[in-house]
């Protein structure tokens, strides 16, 4: 199939739905090509429970005023109580009057619940399970090249991370993914019991696989649900499920070590999120920068986002600027 666009948009996470949806509301002609059959990108909420990101902050007024016009609530971290420490040696304690994430707020439901409101907003114009593996350009316009379509835009928006540009053919300098290389594990049970004995849910370990944990139950605690970052690579490792359930049960008791459900996302195995590059741990957080555009190639995503670069806020920065780009070289 051949398809001629004004706009093709190429990812369908936080900020290329976030521009497409503004696109199309002015009635553009914006086509979406999406490579996974989701949409989200590193948003994904599996029952409710966030794999990718779970906290958005105060200060994130884009971010909490899309949160409003989608009709969604957020609500607090849980942070009342005391952290778990372990050091390397194996001590514990649980004396430490302090929560790691306090402040922070999350999305009733998850926050898939923003990505999937926004998909419904597209139309006939997101298109699933279409990955592009070419983007070239002359003069007059761009094509696109999925495994079975052509698509010939006026303007391409490379709304994914800058090194999975790259491989695309699009000549872009390398930027590290914003927690490409990291795994989540969540783990469920029928109550929030560590509440009851007045921890958090908050935990830094030394020893085992999961290096932070958190309390991530629902907001009505009708049920429990505690998430670990996996130390970089550990989610690669044979037996981790079992040495992150033991890991649990050592730091909240026993009834931690008998989850309900558990549910696991590495995202550094994910060629949708990661290239190999993204395997090495970043010494911090990167200085991300704006990316001009490049003829008729304009950049969006988190990473190219100079005000809260990597977090959602940084999307939908990356998507009003992409916005004005596509205005002026439009113009
Ligand atoms: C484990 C984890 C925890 C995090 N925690 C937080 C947090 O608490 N708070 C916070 O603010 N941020 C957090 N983040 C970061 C946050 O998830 C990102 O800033 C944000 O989701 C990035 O959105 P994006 O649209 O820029 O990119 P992405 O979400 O990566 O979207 C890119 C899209 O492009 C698609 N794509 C890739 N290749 C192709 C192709 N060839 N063709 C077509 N489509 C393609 C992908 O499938 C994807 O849908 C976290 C991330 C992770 C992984």
């Amino acid at each position: 199939m051949t398809l001629e666009t004004e706009v093709c948009v190429i990812g369908a996470g936080l900020s290329g739905l976030a521009l497409a949806t503004e696109l199309r509301a002015e009635g553009r002609d914006v086509t979406v090509l999406e490579a996974r059959d989701r949409v989200g990108g590193r948003v994904l909420s599996k029952d409710g429970h966030d794999l990718g990101p779970s906290w958005i902050w105060p200060q994130n007024r884009r971010m909490l005023a899309l949160v409003d016009r989608l009709g969604l609530r957020s609500f607090p971290q849980y942070a009342t109580g005391r952290l778990v420490f372990e050091d390397a040696g194996g001590a514990i304690r649980r004396d430490l009057e302090f929560a790691t994430m306090g402040g922070a707020l999350r999305v009733e439901g998850g926050l898939a619940r923003i990505t999937d409101a926004l998909a419904g907003e597209m139309g006939d114009s997101l298109h699933l399970a279409r990955p592009v593996r070419r983007v070239t350009q002359d003069g007059t316009g761009v094509t696109v090249s999925t495994e079975g379509d052509t698509i010939l835009a006026a303007y391409v928006v490379l709304a994914l991370p800058p090194r999975l540009a790259a491989g695309l053919g699009v000549a872009v300098s390398d930027v590290p993914t914003w927690m490409a290389g990291h795994a989540k594990l969540v783990a469920t049970y029928p109550a929030a019991f560590w509440r009851e004995e007045g921890l958090n849910g908050d935990a830094i370990s030394h020893r085992g696989p999961l290096a932070e944990i958190h309390d991530a139950s629902p907001v009505d605690a009708a049920t429990g649900a505690l998430f670990g970052f996996a130390r970089p690579g550990a989610a690669r490792q044979p037996g981790f499920r079992d040495a992150a359930i033991e890991q649990l049960a050592r730091l909240f008791g026993p009834g931690a070590g008998t989850p309900e459900k558990v549910i696991i996302k590495d995202w550094s195995t994910d060629p949708a999120t990661a290239t190999h590059a993204d395997r090495t741990l970043l010494a911090g957080h990167p200085a991300y920068r704006t990316m001009s555009p490049a003829g008729r190639l304009i950049f969006a995503g988190t990473e190219v986002s100079p005000e809260d670069g990597g977090f959602l806020e940084g999307t939908l920065y990356a998507a009003e600027a992409a916005h004005a780009s596509l205005g002026a070289v439009a113009d």
